[in-house]
């Protein structure tokens, strides 16, 4: 999982949400590209040749501030943490380019990874209009975490799959459907007498 925001509190995490929050804060104010650059090359401490190339090159950065976004839909909170994902995408690629030995090798499939963080996205937002719109038919603020139980569902997927969760904060921010890319989780009902899940197990 190249793009998770990890929550976990061991220092590793901690540096690195506290990156995700300086480079999200540089994004969402939209100085010139120089700017940026050279704002994410200090908070990362990585060269701005790879900071560029990942702005201008991948990211096609544009200028400008972000405007907030306001409104309490689901999908409104999943675009808030697109955000966050994507700050989180781009100090991983800048990391995998400073790490690579052929930086131009490495730029294309830094490409394709992107293609599949912009579906990741998409698909998180998807899974959030469509809780939010079984919530509104149901009138349940609590759904139940459907899903397919066999050999190809993932650890976190089939925990989480009979379970209830809250529409308005589904276990890290991710609606059923939007965890994986072929996650095949849906929203449901609500499962009488079983729990809702705020969080996933540290250890699945
Ligand atoms: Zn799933």
């Amino acid at each position: 999982m190249t793009e998770q925001v990890p929550q976990k509190a061991d220092p590793e995490s901690l540096q690195h949400a506290a990156e995700v929050a300086a480079v999200l804060a540089v994004l969402q104010s939209g100085p010139p590209l120089a700017t940026a650059t050279r704002a994410i090359s200090v908070v990362l401490k990585a060269p701005g040749k790879l900071v560029l190339a990942v702005l201008a090159g991948i990211l096609k950065y544009k200028p400008g501030k972000k405007s907030p976004i306001g409104g309490t839909r689901p999908e409104d909170a999943a675009k808030k943490g697109n955000r966050r994902y994507r700050a989180a995408y781009l100090i991983n690629a800048i990391k995998r380019l400073a790490e690579a030995p052929d930086l131009k090798a490495a730029l294309a499939r830094e490409k394709t990874l992107f293609t599949a963080h912009k579906k990741a996205s998409t698909r998180r937002i998807e899974a959030a209009k469509t809780s939010g719109k079984l919530s509104d038919i149901t009138g349940n603020s609590t759904l139940g975490w459907g899903g397919v139980l066999d050999n190809r569902t993932t650890p976190d997927c089939r925990w989480l799959i009979g379970k209830n969760y809250d529409v308005a904060n589904p276990p890290e921010g991710l609606h059923p459907g939007g965890r994986h890319p072929k996650c095949r989780c849906f929203p449901a009902p609500p499962f009488p007498g079983k729990p809702v899940v705020t969080t996933l197990p540290a250890q699945l």
